[in-house]
């Protein structure tokens, strides 16, 4: 039985640790398959006595929930549980009154603990709670979604979406401590472990061609739950706190994290955010597909470093056209009214994540848009 951390650590040699290295809010990721069972004792040590508000989703409530809690109690921390229903709908503003009313009945006080156990909806929410109850609670994240692991729980942005748009009002809150179970991703839907991998690959294309070329080698072991699975998770991980550590509100390099989502997001605002049709990763491959293509239009990279990407992006199932997404898609240029309408427009010009090759992307600020209204032209039609 392990009952301190020391223990912990000693006999999970397996588990990793990413330090998000922000001064006086500087925390760990611990990564690695069974970390949940270790969960308890973690938490005991970082928070003694502290009681936690757990929120989760419908979904993973069902699978997830019972056992946590019992590993949680076993530790000696006291927890109340508070479900949402699942799906993006939940991050509203009547989820966050309600769910910012229930902390306070469970009488938690400051140094109590938000636990979010969920995937990104449920981190950005939950992160927001914790910012606003009280001033600011501590907030643990559980994420159980890939792409909760590698990105959202990673960053401190928390937040709700509004009538205005998507994430639109929030904090940038970081959490105290992230625990990544890479087991508990067994159980999420191959369509969802699909999307989340869109980001893993993200990093690899904008960063570090080795970790995409180790990806090219390794995948199927990450989709099937070996020690890869983990290496991946934790590459990502740090990936993100490199570039979270040297710029936390996104003044410059933290923009990089945004390659493919030009395009990804105004592929998801034209289907409405029906996720049916396109779920955020799936529009984050073909975002990524679609900047590598245009890069090659302006003569920055060499088609092999385009058709690698395409490849890769295949062999994972992941879609990489935009006539991949069932249903109609509106003309260019009301593709290219989205992109104006996320993107800061400067002097005319549009910014873009573009790339010089794989692993070597960069921000180009000055982007003539009739460039890019004539390519999505041609590849709407192709
Ligand atoms: P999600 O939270 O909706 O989870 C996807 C689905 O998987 C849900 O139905 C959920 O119930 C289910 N699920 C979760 N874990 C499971 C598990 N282990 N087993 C089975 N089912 C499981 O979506 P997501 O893709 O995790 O996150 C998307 C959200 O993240 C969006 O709202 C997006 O805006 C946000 N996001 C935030 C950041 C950030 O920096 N804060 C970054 C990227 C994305
Ligand atoms: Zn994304």
């Amino acid at each position: 039985m392990t009952d301190t951390l020391a223990n912990a650590d000693s006999e999970t040699p397996n588990h990793q640790t990413v330090r998000v290295d922000l001064g006086r809010r500087s925390y760990d990721i611990v990564i690695g398959r069974d970390v949940l069972e270790t969960a308890g004792i973690r938490i005991a040590a970082l928070k003694p006595g502290a009681r936690a508000a757990i929120i989760t989703d419908e979904t993973v409530g069902k699978l997830h929930l019972d056992r946590f809690r019992d590993i949680l109690n076993a530790a000696g921390i006291q927890s109340v549980a508070l479900t949402i229903p699942a799906g993006e709908a939940s991050k509203r503003f009547e989820m966050f009154e309600r769910l910012c009313d229930e902390v306070l009945a469970a009488r938690m006080e400051r140094g109590d603990i938000v636990l979010a156990l969920g995937g990104g909806v449920v981190g950005d929410l939950s992160g927001f709670v914790a910012a606003s109850v009280r001033r600011g609670m501590s907030f643990i994240q559980v994420p159980t979604t890939l792409l909760a692991q590698v990105d959202s729980s990673v960053g401190g942005k928390t937040g709700i979406n509004s009538r205005h748009g998507k994430n639109l009002i929030g904090a940038f809150y970081q959490p105290d401590l992230v625990l990544c179970d890479t087991s508990i991703l067994d159980t999420l839907p191959l369509r969802d472990f699909r999307a989340g991998y869109a980001e893993v690959a993200k990093y690899g294309l904008l960063g570090d061609a080795d970790f995409f070329s180790w990806l090219e080698s390794n995948w199927k072991a990450v989709f099937a739950g070996g020690t890869e699975r983990d290496e991946a998770v934790a590459r990502s991980c740090q990936a993100k706190a490199d570039v979270v550590a040297e710029d936390e509100q996104e003044a410059g390099r933290r923009a990089l994290l945004n390659l493919g989502h030009t395009f990804g997001h105004a592929l998801e605002s034209a289907v409405a955010y029906e996720t049916e049709r396109l779920v955020h990763g799936e529009g984050v491959a073909i975002g990524m597909m679609l900047a590598h293509e245009f890069s090659r239009r302006l003569d920055l990279l060499p088609q092999e470093g385009v058709d690698r990407v395409e490849h890769h992006l295949l062999d994972v199932g992941l879609p990489t056209k935009i006539s991949d997404i069932p249903g109609q898609m509106p003309p260019a240029e009301t593709l290219m009214d989205i992109i104006a309408q996320d993107k800061k427009v400067s002097r005319g010009n549009l910014t873009f994540i573009l790339t010089r090759g794989i692993g070597s992307a960069f921000v180009e600020k000055g982007v003539d848009p009739i460039l890019v209204r004539d390519f999505l032209t041609e590849k709407l039609a192709s």
